[in-house]
């Protein structure tokens, strides 16, 4: 039987390259999105044509009846759940804190912060060792943000990501007694949509070039950091925030 992920935001960007490789090691994928069911489904067709099994999963993080569906939809069709990406992330258009209203600032921390900890919560309900689970594995994506503070551009995702890190100390801590590994990367300036999104498509590549590195990353070398944490080989590592940020 082959281990089985839920990848939340697997339809692009960094969830799409983790499910590829996770694909191609194997595994079952399922394929979680908001919106955009037809990047879904090219995100299924790659795992696929890797070698792994998927399932395409619509679902909001931020709502609480939408996460629990989608852990359910990816027992019923796989049988098991081995670990959660905890990926999917917005940001909002650059801006200083004073001009932010509050609807803007609501949506980043439920979608950011609440989301990351409902599915978690959800995975620790199904894989702690202490409820009945088999044990398992949680990868949180957070970001560089979290640590450089992103001022003039976005602080409230900076603090939502603050969050992220600190759930991942904590919930490391209560779930390593229980069978299940908590990490998180803290991408730097990767090559996505996730730019374009926040009303910047360059900037990644502009500010890419003045990292120690010279470039942006690319979502499959994010991809290559969160399928490490997953495996086996990470056996020992729990509690951890991995920079792939190009020493930024
Ligand atoms: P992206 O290309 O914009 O993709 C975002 C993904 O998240 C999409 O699959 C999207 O689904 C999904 N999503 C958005 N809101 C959602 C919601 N409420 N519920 C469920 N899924 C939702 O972003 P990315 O760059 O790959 O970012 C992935 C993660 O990495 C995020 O947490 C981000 O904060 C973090 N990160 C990225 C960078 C970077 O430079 N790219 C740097 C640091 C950290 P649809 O396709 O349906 O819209």
């Amino acid at each position: 039987m082959t281990k089985a992920v839920l990848i939340t935001g697997g339809s692009r960007g960094i969830g799409r390259a983790t499910a590829r490789l996770l694909g191609a090691r194997g595994w079952s994928v399922g394929v979680n999105y908001a919106r955009n069911l037809a990047a879904a489904q090219d995100t299924a067709a790659e795992v696929e044509r890797a070698g792994g099994h998927a399932v395409t999963i619509a679902g909001d993080v931020a709502s609480e009846a939408d996460v629990v569906a989608m852990f359910d939809t990816l027992k019923q069709t796989f049988g098991r759940l081995d670990a959660l990406v905890n990926n999917a992330g917005i940001v909002a258009p650059s801006s200083q804190l004073a001009d932010m209203d509050l609807a803007r600032l609501k949506r980043m921390f439920d979608v950011n912060v609440l989301g990351a900890y409902l599915c978690a919560r959800e995975a620790a309900r199904r894989m702690s060792t202490a409820r009945g689970g088999a044990g398992g594995v949680i990868v949180n994506v957070s970001s560089a943000a979290s640590r450089l503070g992103s001022p003039n551009e976005y602080v409230d995702y900076a603090g939502s990501k603050g969050a992220v890190d600190t759930m991942t100390l904590g919930l490391a801590k209560e779930l390593g007694p229980q069978g299940v590994r908590v990490n998180a990367v803290r991408p730097g300036l990767i090559d996505t949509e996730i730019h374009a999104s926040g009303g910047k498509p360059e900037r990644a590549a502009q500010l890419g070039a003045s990292t120690p590195l010279g470039r942006p990353g690319t979502a499959d070398e994010v991809a290559e950091s969160i399928v490490w944490l997953l495996s086996d080989a990470a056996s020992y590592v729990t509690g951890a925030l991995l920079d792939v940020a190009g020493g930024r």
